[in-house]
């Protein structure tokens, strides 16, 4: 699973006015999943259902 750094800078990911998360293809909004054997949670588009870690 790639990070949402990394989503942000290849282009996959951005981030609306408001700093949410939006997956660029189908432009919607991520939703956070808690991964409890995880640091950090897992965003999930709603879309597509591609899945990027956030660290942090
Ligand atoms: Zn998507």
């Amino acid at each position: 699973m790639e990070s949402v750094r990394k989503g942000l800078r290849s282009g996959d990911l951005e981030k609306d006015t408001y700093e949410r998360l939006q997956c660029v293809e189908c432009e919607e909004e991520l939703t956070t999943e808690n991964d409890p054997e995880e640091v950090g949670s897992v965003r999930v588009c709603p879309g597509c259902g591609r899945e990027w870690k956030q660290v942090g």
